[in-house]
Formats: structure tokens, C-alpha cells, sequence
């Protein structure tokens, strides 16, 4: 496995690659890779003749007061993950690479941005929709790997592919969990022990809620409510958003009949984390 840190070399290598004819799958991180990177990174190398993983913490789609200079990093330890997983190269673009210059030209998703984190990061997606786009172009994948851990994200990438007309095709995979059910989150590894304790009331409260579901529990505002008791009664969280939505729209929804996702974000301390889970019957 190589690491690459320019376009110009990591172009050269797939112009070369698809000289040959080689499938590439690309999964885009933020890198301090974990399991659920993993997972996203071994399904590419199942699906695909050639594999990249970006590594980039990309500035545009953090907010003035997120974590963009903490964001942990660990270059070693990714590229061990990378290349157990089956990558065959790392590209680790530096800021200045990816924006030499002021960019004026963005991509933006309308309404599915709107609620969950769209609303509560404003700016976020359209700087994961332009970064995206951009290591689309540079990397020209045949298939890309997201997780649906961001759930808002995989729908706003699946939209955007879509409505630009992007020859890629977009494959969603499923929350990998650690043992005690948290979601893995690079921004785990900020929770003080009695913090990591505290985090499992999201993964918690969202069993709560599939509980009432399968009890046949259709009224989402009682749902909701119910989730929120259940989470406050944690004296370290504070809830950001608890959402009950079309899973396809990602509108609210008052009465459950169609496929919805449940999704929450919360502060742990000072960590935001989020969760979420589709509900189909
Ligand atoms: P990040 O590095 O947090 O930007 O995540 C990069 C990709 O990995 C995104 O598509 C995430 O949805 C996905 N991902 C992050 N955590 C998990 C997880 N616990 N399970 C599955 N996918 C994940």
C-alpha cells in the first residue's frame, strides 16, 4: 500500500489503473480509523480490483466553534488499519493541496439539509458536499463507501450523485458497534471514562424507542418525547436534536406508516455524538 499526499501523483496511479481495466472503490474518512472504517474499506476491497482511502480533515465542514483543531489524528496507525483492510493506496492531501486557493464554487443539497445536523451544523454539508465532489473528480471511483452511522450524509451523497449526474455509484454500510453498542466515532476517543459510561444512553435510548415501536407505538411525537426523557435522565448528556423523519426525504413525520429514521445527536461533556436507526415494518 502507498500513501499518497499529491493529486497529481494519485491521478497518474489511476489513469495507470484504469489503463488496465482495474474496478476502483473509494471510501473518503476523516482518518483516526476504527472498525467502522474498517468494515467500509473491506467491502470496497470485495467489490473492487483497486482500493483508495482519503484522510482528510476537511476544514470546510466544521463550524467556527467544532472540534477542526482537535480533531484527532494518528497517520501511523491508518495506514496499519488501511492496509490490513485491503487499501492499496492512502491519500492524505494536505489543506493547501486540496484548496490552494479561496474556492468560490460549492455544492450544495437543498431540503434533505435542512433538519438533523443540516440545521444544527449550518454550512456542514455543503462543505461535505464540495470535498466530496472534489475527491470524486480527482479520484474518479466506480463505487464510494459510506456509512450509515451519517445517515444525513449518505442520503445527501446518494441525492447529489444523482441530481449532477455522477458516474459513481454509492454503497451505504451498516454501524459498526462497540461491544457495549456505542456507534465506533473517531470523536470516542475525547470521552473521559465516566463520559464513555454516560455515551451508551444514545445507543440505549434508541433500543428504548424500538421497544415502543414494536409495541405498535405509530405516534412519533410520543416517541420522541419518550427518547428524550430516557436520555435526559443521564446527568452528562444534553440533547442537540432527537428527530423522527421520513427516511426517504427526511421530513418529519407525525404517524409512522412509511420507512422512517430515528436519529439523535447529543453532547456528551463537550462531545457531540450521533445515532440513528431505520424502522420498516
Ligand atoms: P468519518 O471519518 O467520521 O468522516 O467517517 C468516514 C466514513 O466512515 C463515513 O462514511 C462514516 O459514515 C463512516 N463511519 C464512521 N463511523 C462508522 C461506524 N461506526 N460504522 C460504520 N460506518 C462508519
Amino acid at each position: 500500500m502507498r500513501v499518497i499526499c499529491t493529486i497529481s501523483e494519485i491521478r497518474e496511479i489511476i489513469r495507470e489503473w484504469k489503463k488496465e481495466g482495474f474496478s476502483v472503490g473509494f471510501v473518503p474518512t476523516m482518518g483516526y480509523l476504527h472498525e467502522g472504517h474498517k468494515s467500509l474499506i473491506e467491502k470496497a476491497s470485495s467489490e473492487n480490483q483497486r482500493v483508495v482511502v482519503s484522510t482528510f480533515v476537511n476544514p470546510t465542514q466544521f463550524g467556527a466553534n467544532e472540534d477542526l483543531n482537535k480533531y484527532p489524528r494518528d497517520l501511523e496507525r491508518d495506514t496499519n488499519l488501511c492496509e490490513k483492510a485491503g487499501a492499496h493506496i492512502m491519500f492524505v492531501p494536505s489543506a493547501d493541496e486540496m484548496y490552494p486557493t479561496t474556492p468560490l464554487t460549492f455544492v450544495n443539497v437543498n431540503i434533505l439539509t435542512e433538519g438533523l445536523c443540516g440545521e444544527k451544523r449550518p454550512g456542514h454539508f455543503q462543505g461535505v458536499c464540495s470535498v466530496v465532489t472534489k475527491l470524486f473528480n480527482i479520484i474518479t471511483p466506480n463505487r464510494a463507501y459510506f456509512g450509515e452511522k451519517d445517515a444525513q450524509q449518505l442520503a445527501v451523497i446518494r441525492q447529489m450523485v444523482k441530481d449532477l449526474n455522477m458516474d459513481v455509484k454509492i454503497i451505504g454500510c451498516p454501524i459498526i458497534r462497540e461491544n457495549d453498542g456505542l456507534a465506533k466515532s473517531s470523536r470516542n476517543t475525547y470521552l473521559s471514562d465516566e463520559e464513555r459510561k454516560a455515551a451508551l444512553i444514545l445507543n440505549k435510548s434508541l433500543k428504548h424507542a424500538n421497544e415502543l415501536l414494536l409495541e405498535g407505538e405509530k405516534n412519533t411525537e410520543k416517541i420522541i418525547e419518550s427518547i428524550k426523557s430516557f436520555i435526559i435522565s443521564e446527568p452528562l448528556a444534553k440533547i442537540d436534536y432527537v428527530q423522527i423523519v421520513d427516511s426517504e426525504t427526511l421530513k418529519s413525520v407525525d404517524k409512522i406508516e412509511k420507512p422512517v429514521l430515528i436519529a439523535i445527536a447529543v453532547f456528551i461533556g463537550k462531545t457531540r455524538l450521533i445515532d440513528n436507526f431505520t424502522w420498516s415494518n
